[in-house]
């Protein structure tokens, strides 16, 4: 590990690329049993120091990108709804006082739906946020109470009501292939979520991370997962359903309105730079990969120490980052472009994949010219045509 200076790999098309920031918030109210996100819970946060924190690491990091255009600011986490509105409009100010603005920045943050929370959405947007990602996770009570949700559905569906006055753009999560899920009743929960007019959902399948509470019940043969095969058959309604409404997938489990993708998450699954700020945020400058602590009194103590909680920073090989722009970027509909990613990485065309696995794969993966993706049939079999077709 090193926090030696790392001499960024630019070209003047990555400098002249929207940068994205993303912001960690690591607390949450309750730690919920499917959970391997970097989230803790803590009886108190002096709020004042964490603000100060995130601004030191902020200024760290704009220093080392000088010049850019900020495309996206996330707050994401843990629960960022639970950051106080004036330490999020402290970051904004503090972001658009280190870099030009683009004039349709985007700014998401990540927000549990209970009443508590909505009732500060109109104090975040007055700081600038103009773009909330809404944990609902389930339209059904019995479901929430298994995922260890705070809320219920008619919270839940009252704070979507509040985000929707507040802000701009709304999109809200589901997850779904939950044990014993029927499909008619994911289709039932699904018509509904659509019925909501939000111009975009982000539909996950339930997967049991190690180190959860969830995966403990696995082992102890508490818990049963979905099958395999009746978890692909919700995933094909899924396709079907949300392109039949008019939000068709654009990523694996993100679904947009036309023009309403996450422009933050395009900017990562485009390969394009991002900084993170906060604990265990992860970022990409200049061809090099950032890392911060993780645990909170960690990123905390080395701000303290080093003015910014970088735990790592380590240039990428080219063949390091043309494998990451690929595994990144055949997650979207729209695919790669294989003359870019070579033309930014410094490795050849012919490198970068395995044409006859390709051509082994006609159902799976398409390559036209220079684009490579990956077709319907193919995305709900991603890491094993990623395996195949990846050379580098
Ligand atoms: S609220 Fe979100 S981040 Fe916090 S424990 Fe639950 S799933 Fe994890």
């Amino acid at each position: 590990m090193s926090t030696a200076a790392i001499t960024p790999v630019l070209n003047r098309a990555s400098i002249d690329a929207p940068l994205a920031l993303y912001v960690h918030w690591p607390f949450c109210v309750s730690k919920c049993p499917y959970c391997d996100f970097n989230s803790h819970v803590r009886v108190e946060v002096d709020q004042v120091a964490w603000r100060d924190a995130l601004l030191a690491d902020l200024a760290h990091e704009a220093a080392a990108l000088p010049e850019r255009m900020l495309g996206s600011i996330f707050f994401g986490g843990g629960t960022p709804s639970l950051m106080p509105p004036e330490t999020v409009a402290a970051v904004i100010d503090a972001a658009a006082g280190h870099w030009r603005v683009d004039a349709d920045v985007e700014i998401t943050l990540e927000a549990n739906p209970s009443s508590v929370e909505a009732a500060r959405f109109a104090n975040i947007a007055a700081a600038g946020v103009n773009r909330v990602s809404l944990g609902l996770q389930a339209l059904d009570d019995e479901a929430l109470r298994f995922l260890g949700r705070a809320h219920d559905v008619a919270e839940g569906l009252a704070a979507l009501d509040t985000a929707q006055d507040a802000f701009a753009r709304v999109s809200f999560d589901l997850i779904y292939a939950l044990p014993g899920q029927s499909l008619s009743a994911w289709e039932r929960e699904l018509a509904r979520a659509l019925g909501f007019g939000t111009e975009h959902l982000s539909l996950y399948q339930l997967t049991i991370e190690p180190g959860t509470r969830f995966a403990t019940l696995v082992q102890q043969g508490a818990l049963t997962p979905a099958d395999r095969d009746h978890a692909a058959t919700l995933f094909e309604a899924t396709r079907a359903m949300t392109a039949a409404a008019g939000l068709p997938a654009y990523e694996i489990s993100s679904h947009a309105k036309l023009d309403a993708e996450s422009r933050h998450n395009l900017t990562y699954w485009r390969y394009g730079d991002y900084a993170g700020v906060g604990p265990g945020a992860h970022g990409r400058r200049g061809g090099a990969a950032t890392v911060r602590h993780r645990k909170p009194e960690n990123w905390i103590g080395a701000v303290a120490r080093n003015g910014h909680g970088l735990q790592s920073e380590a240039a990428l090989t080219p063949a390091a980052r043309a494998a990451e722009a690929l595994l990144m970027g055949l997650r979207l509909r729209e695919g790669v472009d294989l003359a870019r990613i070579a033309a930014e990485t410094g490795v050849a065309v012919g490198s970068l994949i395995e044409d006859r696995a390709v051509a082994r794969l006609p159902d799976l993966v398409i390559r036209d010219g220079d684009r490579l993706r990956v077709t319907e049939r193919g995305a709900l079999l991603l890491d094993a045509i990623l395996a195949e077709v990846v050379a580098v």
